[in-house]
């Protein structure tokens, strides 16, 4: 089949590379150079058995493995999520990439915040993000501090070197979050190497509907995987792999999606409940939030410490 890729980022140039030896493929995409517009922070061993599946070794890229997240200075040992250079990893990959335009049998829209190709989605929920890359020297623990509306976060990418960021309703709220941040936790503002916007979709999957309209079909944030608390790298890539998997079955591909994301969708509740000020159902909902984290090996979780947050 002859495949058009629209959108480079983690799952377009994933899917690229499953397909590749299967299919023609070509990848379109609106940037010249990778950008690095993420956080870092990824599920280790979700990612390390992803990309071995592409000959990638993930080790190399990884930057930090920290001991704890603290979130408004309550501590959770970490189990899973690393940061890793997303960067170089997607320029490696672009170098294996052919760019350019197909006359396609089917158009893939890896897009995405932005869901270029898909029909837009009616009551889309955009959050606006801006982020530093600073230097410090404090200990490497990913640091949250989060209110009602958004939060901002300090994640480690080794040698003193850390991404600031927030996500939030709007710029002004996310600046306002980082000063936050800083305060709470002593990240003064020094030593800022750059700075960039971005944005991230606060919706589940299935509110992303249609994932797959006439030749066109969805794959990452364009179709809503990205968890509650803004985790999209690890989910973009599973959902690529299970394109890859039902390639020829669409509407097989729609249910896995939702299946096997049920846990953004559980995440996404408890956020909802949490900025409605919906405190008896946010904490009806934090024991299976804490058990999800828990099976997915990424933070130990308890529903005590949760409910300080
Ligand atoms: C500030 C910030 C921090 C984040 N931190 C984390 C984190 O630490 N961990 C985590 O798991 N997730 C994080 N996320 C979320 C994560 O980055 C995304 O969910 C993930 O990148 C989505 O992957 P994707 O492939 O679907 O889309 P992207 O990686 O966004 O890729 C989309 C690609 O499509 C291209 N494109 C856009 N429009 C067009 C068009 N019309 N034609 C062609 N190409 C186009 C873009 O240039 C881009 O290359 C963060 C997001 C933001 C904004």
């Amino acid at each position: 089949m002859q495949v058009q890729i629209c959108g480079a980022g983690i799952s377009g140039s994933y899917l690229y590379m499953l397909l590749r030896d299967e299919h023609r493929v070509k990848v379109k995409e609106v940037r010249d150079t990778v950008d690095c517009v993420c956080a870092w922070g990824i599920a280790y061993r979700q990612a390390k058995e992803l990309y071995r599946e592409i000959g990638l070794n993930f080790d190399e890229y990884v930057l930090s493995k920290p001991k704890f997240a603290i979130a408004n200075g309550i501590k959770f040992k970490n189990k899973n999520i690393v940061t890793f250079d997303r960067k170089s990893l997607l320029e490696e990959l672009w170098k294996e990439i052919e760019f350019g335009q197909n006359d396609a049998d089917i158009y893939i829209d890896a897009t995405g915040t932005e869901r270029a190709l898909l029909p837009k989605i009616k009551e889309d929920k955009i959050y606006l993000t801006v982020q530093y890359l600073e230097e410090h020297e404090i200990e490497e623990n990913v640091y949250a501090y989060a209110r009602k509306t958004g939060y901002a976060w300090a994640f480690p990418l080794g040698d003193n070197r850390w991404h600031l960021g927030a996500g939030d309703i709007s710029y002004e709220r996310a600046e306002e979050l980082i000063k936050k941040l800083r305060e709470f936790y002593g990240f003064n503002e020094k030593n800022v190497f750059c700075s960039c916007r971005g944005k991230v979709r606060m919706l589940p999957p299935s509110k992303c509907k249609p994932f797959v309209f006439e030749k066109i079909v969805g794959v990452g944030e364009a179709i809503g995987c990205v968890s509650g608390f803004g985790e999209g790298n690890a989910p973009s890539l599973e959902c690529a792999k299970i394109l890859f998997e039902n390639f020829y079955d669409r509407s097989e591909y729609e249910k896995e999606v939702l299946r096997r994301f049920k846990w953004i969708e559980i995440e996404h509740k408890l956020v909802e409940c949490m900025q409605n000020g919906k405190k008896i159902s946010a904490m009806l909902k934090i024991p299976r939030v804490a058990m999800i984290e828990r099976k997915r090996s990424a933070f130990s979780l308890n529903f005590f410490k949760l409910i300080k947050i």
